[in-house]
């Protein structure tokens, strides 16, 4: 059965069911149909606050972060393993044999939201596969309860009073040219890259160039991931930068109209601040909430799920975009930051198809790997596995204790999985063969038993500490992760870089976190420079100023914040029939 068939067999419990059991109270949840709800975490027991926890942090579960190697376009299966994982945990917790120290315990996920873009594209959804999912996948996947609708209207609705700004007058004296907020759509579509808009005369506004972002890479989106609540949301929305007077004056979301944008943009924003609740395939409760990329934004789900969930689970099982380089390390150091949760342990998850294409093996020879085949590809593991290390050492260097989950795909072979798994022995990496996809919770026994064993204590401080420290300056912080994350020996900066870095010093935003935008394929800015490269430079393109989200986007490489379809997107196959039962959805 595909990944729909077995979501649509599943008998799912209603949303009521799994939020008692979690110990949310009945009038704390809005139900969203029968199987999906959103928390109003003021209700919670014992908090106001729209997600900042209240209480002592030792009462709030730990957090696990999910994370991978360098993928293959198709994805390495972090969300798969983070939900099995959870099943897993809650499984042993079950279990006469349980450790004596998580009998009894809960564990809860927390996850980004599906874009529509890899959606119909090419990536595919974002709720698991297999026997571990979240569901009910099709709707989850769709428009599930129209967070991205409503921050697609509110970052939209920010761009049109920019324009009726213009048209009224400019009375800021905004520059056209410098204005900063494109358009948003949750849809891979180049043609809207760049666009020329106001066109039409004098009733029809003010020409000018813009363009759009697919809804992910916007800062409205990155603000409502890091927001702890209404207030904190407002605030960021205020501070994000619309564009620059014609004398280089910034220009904010704040300053729009007598009392700012801010306002307006939080009414549409309101009830998607509410995280989501729904349930994985194993009954584990899941928050599914907010949903930047990680190759072109901070790529983490939202905090208010994550602290909803650390206040209900003694830990929370959470995922970053992309590879340990990316959505990993952004997690390290801006979004655990944000929210308040340094995290406890991380989770490798590594395939043996990825680290072969690390090892320079050619994509469509990936799952050649029987008979004749089997010793070529046992070197292309081994020759990848540099990449693996890589992640690993990256990972440690963060004070975390590291898993790694050897996530088990059909056709890999005995040979390769049990290679795989005594090099993280003779590594001394706690490793464990996931089977989740397979077989759900039970796949992750033993992943889940590696995690237990080096998970600090429940109440001990994690051994976290951020790759930056306060007083570094911007170009500090990009050369650390380019030279102690990446491997790399050096930053260049193109000139549009470079005159908006001495720009950032000048205005005072020298200090601020860098959330750097590359492409997830390699540690380097070039998609075909795979394994484990060191010896490189990574060109900074451009410098984004998002004060909202409270960091700097470093450009590198070729990365867009509007993706394209591929040659086949993967609408082509989508269908629904008579009685609404979509077919092509994976
Ligand atoms: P990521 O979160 O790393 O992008 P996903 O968990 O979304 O990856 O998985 C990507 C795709 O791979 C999904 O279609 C999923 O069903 C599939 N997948 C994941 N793990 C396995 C596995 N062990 N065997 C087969 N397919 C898998």
């Amino acid at each position: 059965m595909n990944d729909a068939e077995i979501s649509a067999a599943a008998t799912l419990e209603p949303v009521a069911d799994v939020a008692r059991r979690a110990g949310i109270p009945a009038d704390a949840l809005i139900p969203y149909g029968h199987y999906m709800a959103k928390v109003d975490t003021r209700r919670l027991p014992g908090g106001s606050g729209n997600g900042a926890p209240p209480g002592s942090p030792d009462q709030l579960g730990r957090v696990v972060l999910v994370t991978g190697i360098s993928p293959t376009p198709a994805g390495e299966g972090k969300s798969t393993v983070t939900v099995g994982l959870t099943d897993g945990l809650n499984l042993l917790a079950q279990a006469g044999d349980a450790p004596a120290e998580w009998a009894g315990r809960t564990a809860i996920a927390a996850l980004r939201e599906p874009s529509l873009g890899p959606v119909f594209g090419m990536k595919g959804g974002a709720t698991g596969g297999g026997y571990a999912q979240v569901v009910p996948m099709e709707n989850i996947n769709l428009h599930f309860t129209g967070d991205f609708h409503a921050i697609t209207a509110a970052h939209n609705l920010l761009c049109a009073l920019v324009d009726n700004h213009l048209h009224r007058g400019n009375a800021l004296g905004l520059d056209p040219r410098t204005i900063s907020i494109k358009r948003a759509l949750d849809t891979n579509d180049r043609a809207l890259r760049e666009t020329i808009i106001g066109l039409g005369g004098r009733t029809e506004g003010v020409p000018r160039e813009n363009g759009f972002e697919i809804t992910v890479a916007t800062e409205t989106m990155a603000v409502f991931c890091l927001a702890t609540g209404l207030e904190d949301l407002k605030d960021r929305l205020s501070r994000m930068i619309i564009g620059r007077t014609r004398d280089q004056r910034p220009v904010t979301v704040g300053d729009l109209g007598p009392n700012g944008a801010q306002g307006a943009m939080a009414v549409l924003l309101k009830d998607a601040l509410h995280p989501n609740l729904v349930q994985t395939l194993g009954g584990s409760a899941a928050f599914v909430h907010g949903g930047p990329f990680a190759n072109i934004a901070h790529g983490a789900n939202s905090i208010t799920a994550t602290n909803t969930a650390r206040r209900l689970a003694d830990v929370v099982v959470t995922e970053a975009g992309f590879g340990a380089d990316l959505g990993g390390q952004k997690f390290m150091d801006i979004t655990s930051v944000a929210g308040g949760f340094p995290p406890a342990a991380s989770v490798i998850v590594a395939t043996v198809r990825a680290l072969k294409l690390n090892g320079g093996m050619a994509p469509q020879e990936l799952d050649r790997n029987t008979g004749d085949a089997e010793k070529q590809h046992l070197e292309a593991l081994e020759a990848g596995v540099a990449n693996l290390a890589r992640h690993i050492e990256n990972m440690a260097a963060y004070g975390v204790p590291v898993v790694v989950a050897i996530n088990r795909f059909p056709q890999d072979t005995r040979a390769e999985l049990d290679w795989l798994t005594s090099w993280c022995a003779r590594r001394g990496v706690p490793a464990a063969v996931a089977e989740v996809w397979a077989r759900g919770g039970a796949g992750a026994l033993d992943v889940a038993r590696r995690l237990l064993e080096v998970l600090p204590a429940e109440g001990m401080a994690s051994g976290w500490h951020s790759l930056w420290t306060a007083d570094m300056t911007v170009a500090e912080r990009i050369e650390a992760v380019v030279t102690r994350i990446y491997g790399g020996s050096a930053v260049e900066y193109a000139p549009t870089a470079a005159r908006q870095l001495v720009q950032l010093v000048e205005e005072g935003w020298d200090h601020l976190p860098v959330c750097m935008a590359k492409t997830q394929y390699s540690f380097t800015d070039d998609p075909a420079v795979l394994g484990a490269p060191s010896d490189f430079t990574v060109l900074v393109r451009e410098l984004l100023l998002r004060p909202g989200a409270g960091f700097v986007v470093a450009l590198t490489g070729a990365v867009m914040t509007m993706p394209g379809l591929p040659k086949e997107p993967a609408a082509d196959s989508m269908d629904v029939d008579a009685d609404g039962r979509v077919t092509g959805l994976f």
